[in-house]
């Protein structure tokens, strides 16, 4: 047994990343002053579509400056996706504002537009020109969807509630640069969009982040918060409390000749789960990831649902044979309601999502992830699982 280790999701470095980084080294340029900064951004709006995109130094850090550019305010309220990292939710906290925590649909795991429109309808009432939710007393003013694993959340009844009651909505599209919603990208479908060039994103710069909107005004805010909020150009004049959420050079030089692959990429992607789609089609105790018509995914993170007792047992017995067998796979989130910093926060309705934790397992689907290696990773779930679900 002398097989090699098979990774979740790892970055995949073959374009002109060397090149653009010699160039920062030959130039001088490192730091948070130069050229790619603005190339990448760019880049990022022409391929999302929007007219603006400001580069953070994580999506988690363009969350929460999104969510401070829409006019979210400390003790305001913001419904986001219940199954999801975690990011979103801390970075509403970082606000000083709450999370209403939404479920998500059970055909393709995204925020569920139905109850966001019910809960805003039924639990919530219009206060001289405010939205309020009835139990806390606090004003909702902000949605963020939260398009989880590559593939979109279904936004447009999203976007239409929330303009009839005047909420501003936020895409996290941290999880999905490359998919498409009846044909537009994401990051271009409301307000703001946050993407992440984390190391396990389809593409990375090692670390950092983006925020994309066609408004000006609110670029620009963008702009001012994640650079230290300096009002004069020459002195150190500063009429708000700003961050340093900036992105280097070297990462924006990264991140341009990562964004030179992403068309490939997405197809490498869709190849690769098409590949695990024909591999499981038919196994017994095994369902598939889905992609709605209207969706165009990337499949980020391939993840299937096994069948499971209550327990979350056989999931993690499918887990554990794969981790014997050098294959890393991974369970899905935790539903965040449920996590100890949000157990007091609101959560609406939710019949979903821990049932999708409990049976959710993504496996290796790194855009270098050879077939042989797929072949490996697909015959060890299907014995994994045959013997998970033998009585
Ligand atoms: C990756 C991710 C983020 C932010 O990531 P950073 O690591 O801060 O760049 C935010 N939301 C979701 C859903 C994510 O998966």
């Amino acid at each position: 047994m002398s097989e090699t280790f098979i990774p979740l999701c790892v970055p995949e470095l073959r374009g002109n990343e060397l090149k653009y980084l010699t160039q920062c080294v030959d130039t001088n340029w490192v730091s948070y002053v130069g050229a790619f900064v603005s190339d990448f951004e760019q880049s990022m709006a022409r391929f999302v579509g929007t007219k603006h995109a400001v580069a953070t130094n994580s999506g988690t850090a363009a969350l929460h400056i999104a969510l401070l550019v829409a006019g979210v305010e400390p003790d305001d309220e913001v419904l986001v996706s219940d199954l999801t990292f975690i990011a979103p939710a801390n970075a509403i906290r970082y606000c000083n504002a709450y999370p209403v925590f939404m479920d998500v649909t059970p055909d393709y795991w995204q925020m569920d537009a139905g109850k966001v429109a019910e809960f805003l309808e039924r639990e919530c009432r219009v206060e001289s020109g405010r939205l309020v939710n009835r139990t806390s007393g606090r004003r909702v003013s902000a949605i963020v969807p939260v398009h989880i694993l590559g593939h979109p959340v279904d936004i447009e009844p999203i976007v239409t509630v929330a303009r009839r009651y005047g909420l501003r909505v936020i895409e996290d599209a941290t999880e999905a640069l490359g998919a498409e919603y009846h044909g537009r990208p994401v990051g271009s479908l409301a307000d703001l969009a946050c993407f992440s060039y984390n190391g396990n994103k389809i593409i990375t710069t090692g670390g950092g982040g983006m925020i994309t909107t066609d408004n000006e005004a609110w670029a620009t805010r963008a702009k001012y918060l994640t650079t230290q909020a300096r009002d004069h150009g020459e002195e150190y004049i500063h009429e708000s409390v700003g961050y340093n959420y900036r992105l280097t050079n070297l990462q924006a030089a990264v991140g341009l000749a990562q964004m030179e692959l992403l068309p490939e990429y997405v197809e490498i992607k869709r190849g690769i789960a098409a590949r695990y789609a024909e591999a499981f089609a038919g196994v017994p105790g095994i369902t598939l990831p889905g992609e709605a018509p209207w969706a165009k995914s990337t499949f980020w993170l391939y993840t299937l649902l096994v069948e499971d007792s209550t327990d979350a047992s056989a999931r993690r017995a499918i887990n554990d044979a794969l981790t014997r067998a050098k294959i890393q796979a991974r369970p899905l989130w935790a539903p965040i309601h449920e996590q100890r910093p949000y157990r007091d926060c609101q959560a609406y309705r939710i019949e979903v999502t821990h049932d999708l934790y409990r049976r959710g397992l993504s496996l290796p689907c790194s855009v270098g992830l050879s077939e042989t290696d797929q072949r490996r990773v697909a015959a060890a779930v299907r014995q994994a699982v045959s013997v998970a679900h033998t009585p």
